[in-house]
């Protein structure tokens, strides 16, 4: 029998209600001959909840605990699910990451999905199971410990449980229609695509567009999974939502495809470190190991042997990151006369393949910019995105007015 893959995210199981509207699509789909395997997300809200409870109690944590918590969330639904595909008489039964086993590595809050054996699961079906419900986000460590993916993995999940059973379609079904140009909640003249290539989701999810998150994009595009978005709420036909798929299955398409952004960014200044050999490694190191994920880096030109690094962090990393490069400089690794953290910035990023081919975008979106009176504190680029640090405050008026300007509303 063909496999499809379902996964429903937070909001299309928020309610007892919800859950029931999913089961009914599920159950469509085991009529029309379908063995299902079904990924829930927690009920939304639930995952924010338990992040908050580990930061009250221990701001700090040991990961492996975190993940203990945090991970239970999609247990609830993962179960509520089954009992509610069981009171509509379709035969389905719950997973938990570490029964499947969905096996990771052991980077805990953020690990990588290893292997997943499809005997356990296969072997139900072939006793007549028709739905396999398994709780994402979480996997087992070879430790044994409970693992989840980082924030929004159950999207991972979906896509490599697609990978993992051949599954003829992975449908991520959210609380928006599909991918848009940008996100609907900035701007209403966000366009919903029909398509869009591998490289640019990547893109757009890596950049913030939280649809879907990165690494199942990744993994869809290693494992040729045919990856749709759609909504929850509405009726679909076979062509709803949008499909994430090669480049080579796209006729037309504008030159920036989306915009993304991230908000709660944070900007820190090292401000003057003696210019040396080996300076970015002595700075950097101790921020990798100490887990802060670093996006941008500046380094300015010197002066009389001094310069000021610049680099940009998660708002949620800074006390990290300050730790590591007070505890770096008191061992003399670096000197720095002073930290500076600007906690009140925000990402905003063009993508776009057409990017390649094509001049002068980097100079469009500065004058876009430039009209709203936006000034840029850092930009950095690539083959198919440029990436722009403002103040938070503008970051609405900076994703509109590009928008704007590369005429996203409009197709090709
Ligand atoms: P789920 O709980 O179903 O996983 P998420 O909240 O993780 O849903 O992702 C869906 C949200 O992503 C949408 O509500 C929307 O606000 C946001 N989003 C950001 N960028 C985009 C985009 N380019 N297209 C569609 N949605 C986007
Ligand atoms: N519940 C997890 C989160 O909120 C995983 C997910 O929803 O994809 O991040
Ligand atoms: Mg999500």
């Amino acid at each position: 029998m063909p496999i499809l893959v379902m996964k429903f995210g937070g909001t299309s199981v928020a309610t007892p209600d919800r859950i029931r509207r999913a089961a009914k699509r599920v159950g469509r789909e085991v009529a029309a001959g379908y063995e299902v395997i079904v990924i829930v997300s927690a009920m939304a809200g639930e995952t924010n909840k338990l992040v908050g409870l580990v930061d009250d109690v221990a701001p700090l944590y040991d990961a492996r605990e975190y993940d203990a918590v945090v991970s239970s969330g999609e247990n609830v639904t993962a179960g509520l699910m089954a009992l509610t595909l069981q009171e509509m008489e379709v035969p389905a039964r719950s997973w938990q990451g570490w029964q499947v086993p969905l096996r990771t590595t052991s980077a805990h809050g953020a690990a990588r999905i290893e292997e997943i054996p499809t005997g356990n699961i296969a072997a139900k079906f072939a006793e007549g199971m028709k739905v396999a419900v398994v709780a994402g986000f979480q996997g087992v460590s070879p430790e044994g410990r409970i693992t989840t993916l980082g924030r929004g993995g159950s999207d991972t999940t979906a896509v490599a449980f697609a990978a993992a059973f051949g599954a003829e379609r992975c449908d991520i079904y959210t609380d928006v229609d599909g991918v848009y140009t940008t996100d609907p909640r900035i701007t209403d003249k966000a366009r919903k695509l029909e398509k869009i290539a591998f490289e640019e989701m990547l893109e757009l999810a890596s950049l913030g567009a939280k649809v879907l998150q990165t690494r199942s994009v990744e993994l869809a595009m290693r494992y040729k999974v045919r990856l749709r978005v759609l909504s929850s709420f509405e009726d679909n036909d076979e062509n709803a939502g949008t499909l994430v798929c090669a480049e080579e299955d796209i006729m037309e398409s504008n030159v920036v495809a989306g915009v993304a952004y991230s908000r709660d960014e944070a900007k820190m200044t090292l401000v003057s470190v003696a210019d040396r050999p080996g300076i970015a490694a002595a700075i950097f190191t101790p921020l990798s190991e100490a887990g802060v994920n670093v996006d941008m880096i500046v380094q300015n030109i010197s002066e009389d042997g001094r310069t000021d690094m610049t680099f940009s962090c998660p708002v949620d990393q800074v006390a990290r990151a300050e730790k590591a490069m007070v505890e770096a400089k008191a061992k003399g690794e670096i000197n720095f006369h002073d930290l500076v953290a600007d906690t009140d910035v925000s990402k905003v990023s063009v993508v776009g393949i057409g990017m390649r081919s094509h001049a002068g975008v980097a100079a469009q979106m500065f004058r876009a910019l430039r009209d709203e009176g936006i000034n840029i504190r850092v930009i950095t680029t690539s083959e198919i995105k440029i990436s722009v640090l403002i103040d938070r405050k503008y970051m609405e008026l900076a994703v509109q007015a590009l928008h704007d300007s590369f005429g996203l509303e409009r197709a090709a």
